[in-house]
């Protein structure tokens, strides 16, 4: 196998001239100038990504208020139907209470007409006994010529006065048995007449409750009608906002994309202009680790892990261009550096991941071989402290190992 690492070592010396012109060229291609500009463009950048921010929290606590709300007005419309259907209930029972009612009454009318007819009964009774009444006695004072004539015969001369007493008798029973009738339809008047001041204390209390109901659908309706305007508030509100999510949306844009094409410009204009002399030059990230806990390739492993202490320094591989420098949720805090086109040809690119806290340097820094560019940690998909070192070679990830110096 062809280990590159050891040509450099036969070479230390030379290495040690050209890694100083090496940082000339850098100084070239990335002049301080242009740091200026390129930190201008990132602070507007980020200035935009602040109010996107803002501006989405927003729109998502409005959302947030408007579910809310939209939750709220489903709630009203249902206890809405319900108190619709107890209400529907109540006015049916207060209509068949009028009925009852109603029927009630008909039955006192029809009772009293009873009550009416009884009296006229025993009335006349009372007439008719009076009458039989004095005609008995003015017989007993000694007669009278006219009642006396009517009499035909000597029978019913003589049993006159028996008959006079029957009929007597019969109407003092008839009377009596009259007065029961009258006593007992006045009492079925007067049950008649409980039973509707029952039906009618149903009534008020069915009343009572109506009134109860048509207070509690007052109150519901106001509360959907401030529901509503609520919900009417945060739409109008929603449009504003996005309206103006969408304004600052594309000033982001403007920004990331100038940001991006500068940024672009500055790593091409290096590619083009750097020559690593020191070609493959590379040093080893860790001055220590305690072994190799994964290599390249094993189950298709885009680098070499390095186990180490947290907090263990990591350092520039050799001087280059940070290129990536944030978090991602598989790396972790990492750095990716461009090291540019070197004498043989390719380009070279170095990525440190799951470093334990954000990157020391920053996208478009320029860095020297050895700079310190952060800590061994185990952010993002990792399960211990280690160093996930990975090489580009034109792109493509190739084995760290051929270039540097390692134990296992
Ligand atoms: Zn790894």
């Amino acid at each position: 196998m062809h280990k590159l690492k050891n040509s450099w070592r036969k070479a230390v010396s030379l290495g040690l001239s050209l890694a100083m012109a090496c940082t000339l060229l850098f100084s070239a291609a990335l002049p301080a100038g242009a740091d200026d500009k390129l930190d201008e463009l990132l602070e507007h950048k980020n200035q935009l990504q602040d109010q996107l921010n803002q501006i989405n929290q927003k729109i998502q606590d409005n959302e947030a208020g408007l579910a809310d709300a939209e939750a709220q007005r489903d709630l009203l419309e249902q206890q809405g139907e319900i108190l619709r259907q107890q209400i529907e209930l109540i006015g049916t029972q207060i209509s068949d209470v009028n009925t009852q009612i109603a029927n009630k009454q008909q039955e006192i009318d029809q009772k009293q007409q009873d009550i009416d007819d009884k009296q006229a009964q025993i009335d006349q009774r009372w007439s008719d006994f009076k009458l039989r009444m004095k005609a008995m006695q003015r017989l007993n004072d000694g007669g009278s010529i006219a009642l006396l004539s009517s009499i035909t015969n000597l029978y019913e001369l003589l049993s006159f006065p028996k008959t006079l007493e029957d009929i007597y008798n019969k109407d003092e029973e008839v009377l009596a048995e009259m007065d029961g009738e009258y006593d007992e339809l006045n009492n079925q008047k007067q049950q008649l007449e409980n039973d509707r001041t029952e039906l009618e204390a149903s009534l008020a209390t069915l009343n009572d409750l109506g009134s109860q109901l048509d207070g509690k659908q007052n109150e519901l309706n106001a509360n959907l009608e401030q529901t509503n305007a609520q919900i009417d508030q945060a739409e109008a509100m929603q449009e504003t906002l996005t309206a103006e999510q969408q304004q600052v949306q594309q000033a982001f844009n403007e920004a990331a994309d100038a940001y991006d094409a500068y940024l672009q410009q500055s790593l091409k204009e290096y590619d083009n202009q750097a020559q690593i002399h020191c070609s493959l030059n590379f040093i080893n990230p860790l001055n220590s680790y305690k072994y190799i806990s994964c290599y390249f390739g094993d189950g298709g492993h885009g680098g070499t892990d390095f186990a180490a202490p947290g907090g263990t320094e990591i350092h520039a591989m050799a001087d280059g261009v940070v290129t990536n420098a944030t978090y991602h949720w598989s790396y972790g805090y990492y750095v990716m550096i461009t090291h540019g086109r070197a004498d043989d040809g390719n380009t070279y690119a170095t990525l440190y991941a799951h470093m334990n806290s954000a990157p020391v340097v920053s996208v478009g820094q320029t860095v020297t071989q050895g700079q310190l560019l952060g800590y061994v940690g185990t952010t993002g998909n990792s399960t211990g402290n280690h160093l996930h070192l990975e090489m580009r070679v034109n792109g493509v990830r190739s084995n760290v190992l051929n270039y540097i110096s390692y134990h296992k």
